[in-house]
């Protein structure tokens, strides 16, 4: 589908709202490792890494920007939550969940393999089921490649506010599946699920750089 105005104007609310890629830019390289190797853990396992394994002030520094959030499961690490949200991921043989659904859609992006997504309509509970895989053969950026299969699912972006202080406990409770009955179609906050997807694509496009080559890998390579 094609990049519309709304599709860029929310990509760069999203970006001003949490900017994440240019606040790990300005981390020492060994942070970057850090998160790295954290976020290379995610994708290969869906499974939270645990913070004795990382350098105490790396983690801290980590944390400072908003990169990762430690709870009691280990190190959540956008697009991934430690913690149970609501919104679970399936690909591979591996299952997680993500922060938001934003969140959600940017994983089978940033590995280039198909997912499910479950989740529920964030007014009426309902279940929705999200299909994310290769249009033509491989899953990318371009947003011509990504094909998402779902009935009756929107994304609702309803961020207001211009700054947040952690992303996950303020902003991506406000970014969410919603089924076609309860979605206004009137509402700018409204978005497709394939713009959501080209969205989520775009913001965390960035993450394959800190992966091993392997696991960025399209599929059918
Ligand atoms: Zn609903
Ligand atoms: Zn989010």
């Amino acid at each position: 589908m094609p990049v519309t105005d709304h599709t860029s104007n929310v990509l760069a609310a999203l970006l001003r709202e949490f900017p994440l890629r240019a606040r790990l830019e300005r981390l020492d390289p060994d942070v970057r490792r850090t998160y790295g190797a954290i976020v290379s853990e995610w994708y290969g396992t869906a499974a939270p890494p645990q913070p004795p394994k990382f350098e105490p002030s790396h983690l801290a520094a980590l944390e400072q920007a908003d990169a990762v959030v430690v709870v009691d499961a280990g190190i959540g690490c956008y697009p991934f939550s430690a913690a149970p949200t609501g919104i679970r991921v399936t690909y591979l043989d591996r299952s997680c969940h993500a922060m938001c659904a934003i969140d959600a859609l940017a994983i089978p992006c940033v590995i280039g393999q198909s997912a499910t997504i479950d989740a529920t309509c964030n007014a009426c509970r309902r279940r929705l089921t999200i299909a994310v895989g290769p249009r033509n053969g491989s899953l990318s950026i371009d947003s011509n490649d990504i094909a998402v299969t779902h009935s009756g699912v929107s994304v609702m972006y309803a961020p207001k506010a211009a700054e947040h202080g952690v992303c996950n406990r303020q902003l991506c409770p406000l970014i969410v599946f919603v089924c076609d009955e309860c979605a206004d179609p009137g509402s700018a906050d409204l978005l497709s699920v394939a713009a959501a997807t080209v969205v989520a694509a775009q913001f965390f496009s960035f993450q394959r750089k800190y992966l091993p080559p392997k696991a960025s890998a399209p599929e059918h390579a």
